[in-house]
């Protein structure tokens, strides 16, 4: 990304798209792969978070999710760019936020991203992180553990169903999902990338879309508490993740999860 593009992108706290903003280039080494990539996630998932509850919704894996094999690695990342869910807000109140998986796009590689985040950031405003990449060939990175805090949203609030959801925990910064977010960010794709500031793009491989409906099937977030970085942002400049389709996202995370509804017996085909 050049630096003629980030002068068009005023200062966005605590927000990791528009990556590489005059950090050095570092080499990008992704983590080896791991053979017991479904446990790693799953754990990654579904870490115990105090003040982290989870929905009523559960939910079974189904056989297409087992027949599907994505590539799971592992990004080490720097410190600074990532914290603890607090389970206060600055004014002392108790915290109760439900989980929320926010959607975002890279803009630039992978591997740019993985530069920005490896760089330590030592002012609040400048501090950013995901917790997952999703590769264009459908690599899933992981970053940053669920139960820890990562800044992939400046200013913003979610509009669910228990109302407005924001939490001020820096008193230095706007209000934002952060502290109940789970970010995962889509690799852009190459004509994506070129043209940064346009409203869409070509979109994102099958693989990717696989891939996050896997990685989301290891969940128990009901679909009402996946969105997207533009539907939460209040900053008025995050249009995140461009060109992307819910509904094939959503058939796909059908055909790898399901309900489990006790009460109803569901016939078996
Ligand atoms: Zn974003």
């Amino acid at each position: 990304m050049s630096p003629t593009t980030l002068s068009n992108h005023p200062n966005h706290p605590r927000d990791p798209d528009n990556l590489n903003q005059g950090d050095k280039i570092q080499p990008a080494t992704t983590a080896q792969s791991s053979s017991s990539k479904e446990k790693k996630a799953e754990s990654h998932l579904k870490s115990t978070v105090p003040g982290f509850t989870s929905d009523l919704v559960m939910y079974q894996t189904t056989l297409a999710f087992k027949e599907y094999q994505p590539r799971f690695t592992r990004a080490t990342i720097d410190s600074s760019n990532y914290g603890d869910r607090y389970s206060t807000d600055v004014d002392g109140n108790l915290l109760d936020n439900s989980p929320l998986v926010v959607l975002h796009e890279t803009t630039d590689s992978v591997a740019s991203a993985i530069n920005t985040f490896r760089t330590p950031h030592y002012h609040d405003s400048a501090q950013v992180s995901y917790h997952a990449l999703i590769a264009l060939d459908g690599t899933i990175i992981n970053l940053v553990p669920s139960d820890r805090r990562a800044f992939g949203a400046g200013n913003s609030v979610f509009e669910g169903a228990k109302g407005m959801e924001t939490v001020k925990t820096n008193p230095n910064l706007p209000s934002s999902v952060n502290n109940f977010a789970y970010h995962i960010s889509l690799e852009t794709p190459p004509d994506g990338r070129s043209q940064p500031n346009r409203s869409y793009h070509s979109g994102y491989t099958d693989s990717q879309y696989k891939s996050l409906a896997w990685l989301l099937a290891l969940s128990n977030i009901p679909e009402h508490r996946i969105t997207t970085h533009k539907n939460v942002d209040r900053s008025g400049q995050k249009i995140d993740p461009r060109s992307f389709d819910f509904d094939k996202f959503l058939t796909i995370l059908h055909t790898y999860r399901q309900p489990i509804v006790p009460e109803i017996s569901t016939p078996t085909n």
